[in-house]
């Protein structure tokens, strides 16, 4: 099992609460950009499918696809930000669910506090949703548990989930770095502490734990 990211593990618990539990829980399928389906979490999981796209480094030379260093642009994104990446993600994730006879599509994206992405945004899921139903004739739900919680909400909702274990696994397994450093434990958990992802952790995690 390979676990990345504080929204990833906390949306994994909330399709509880996403999606009616019942029979209809076969056809879920989870494709996010760090793609999990955490077994000893959620009981339900169907074969794990990972999807490679090394084509992201073709298109854009980000800090997230290369070594550059991360840094701010003058329009204020990061220059981890890779155009439309979500879109792709979601176009993807829905050619893999038709093929494997799905149609709920979740994703960790979130309006609330977030880095400036565009393809993060309520409407533009909404309107990508539509968008691929049209393309594929097909009835996909985009589901966003996520879209209207910050980081601190984020952790709530992983305590109310899953209680302190589920926190302490986000904490101890997950990480939200840009820098992808996982060997550095801070009360927040994994990270370098200094990039925009570790900043919006740490501070989501000291509301959280000052409740
Ligand atoms: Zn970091």
């Amino acid at each position: 099992m390979k676990l990345l990211g504080l929204a990833t593990e906390v949306i994994l618990g909330s399709l509880r609460d996403a999606v009616h539990v019942g029979p209809e829980l076969d056809n879920i399928e989870v494709e996010l950009h760090h793609v999990v389906l955490a077994e000893d979490l959620f009981e339900v999981v169907r074969e794990d499918h990972l999807l490679d796209l090394p084509v992201l480094g073709q298109i854009s030379e980000t800090a997230l696809t290369s070594d550059a260093e991360i840094a701010l642009r003058e329009d204020g994104l990061p220059n981890t930000f890779v155009p439309g990446r979500n879109l792709l993600f979601f176009l993807l994730a829905a050619a893999l669910a038709t093929r494997r006879e799905a149609r709920h599509l979740v994703g960790g994206m979130c309006e609330t506090d977030y880095s400036g992405y565009p393809d993060c945004r309520d409407a533009t899921l909404k309107a990508l949703q539509a968008t691929l139903n049209l393309g594929m004739a097909s009835e996909f739900v985009l589901h966003t548990p996520l879209m209207w919680s910050d980081k601190a909400e984020s952790w709530r909702m992983a305590e109310r989930l899953g209680g302190a274990a589920l926190v302490a696994l986000v904490r101890e397994q997950t990480h939200s770095c840009y820098l992808g450093v996982h060997n550095v434990l801070h009360a927040w958990g994994h990270g370098c502490g200094d990039c925009p992802a570790c900043a919006l952790r740490k501070k989501g995690w000291e509301a959280f734990a000052g409740d």
